[in-house]
């Protein structure tokens, strides 16, 4: 009798605010498994591109890696399987819809390794999108923090700012022609006009 799969598949989580590294250490753990001759493929949101293409993943550090850039989270397991790549990674998984957790417990039943980087929280301090599963059904959660640049101490919120001042909690994701800017702040020192509705 078996009682453990031989190449069980793992899902790995790195989450955190902006600012925090996360793309750079997903990059890092891609890396060591290149090195290590897996086969291992990078996708990324594609956004307002027309179609996929070969593009990067690029920390605020500079550091690099290349990334496919998809619209569907079916592109991810149609490439995994035409490819037989065993190590996946997905940057900014927050924008992804909800479909994305299906398709990584599948990639993860098959004995694949998916690593993910995403903020954990928007702006107003609400769990991101998928997030909230993928942490949950996560075996490893790495959350990394950056440093509150109002006071120093460690930060887990992304502070959005419109034309300088704290963005409000119904502000729309896109303010047509206001100067947005972001920063990493703590819990003491991060500004919004409301909570959420628990
Ligand atoms: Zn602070």
């Amino acid at each position: 009798m078996t009682l453990k799969a031989p190449h069980a598949g793992t899902l790995e989580v790195i989450c955190g605010p902006m600012f925090s590294g996360k793309s750079e250490e997903l990059i890092r753990r891609l890396r060591r498994a290149k090195i290590a001759r897996q086969s291992v493929a990078v996708f990324k949101h594609a956004f307002d591109v027309e179609r996929s293409d070969s593009e990067e993943v690029v920390s605020h550090s500079g550091i690099r890696i290349d990334a496919y850039a998809i619209h569907n989270p079916q592109e991810v397991a149609q490439y995994a399987r035409e490819h037989d790549i065993c190590v996946i990674g997905i940057d900014e998984v927050q924008f992804f819809p909800q479909e994305i957790i299906a398709t990584i417990c599948a990639l993860v039943d098959s004995g694949r390794r998916v690593i993910v980087g995403g903020l954990d929280l928007d702006f107003r301090g609400v769990p991101f999108g998928p997030m909230p599963t993928l942490l949950a059904i996560a075996d490893k959660i790495t959350k990394l923090r950056a440093i509150c640049t109002e006071c120093g101490q460690d930060a887990h919120f992304s502070q959005r700012l419109v034309n300088g001042h704290p963005a409000r909690f119904d502000d729309p994701i896109v303010m047509v022609g206001a100067q947005e800017a972001y920063q990493a702040r703590c819990r003491g020192c991060f500004s919004i006009d409301r909570t959420p509705n628990w």
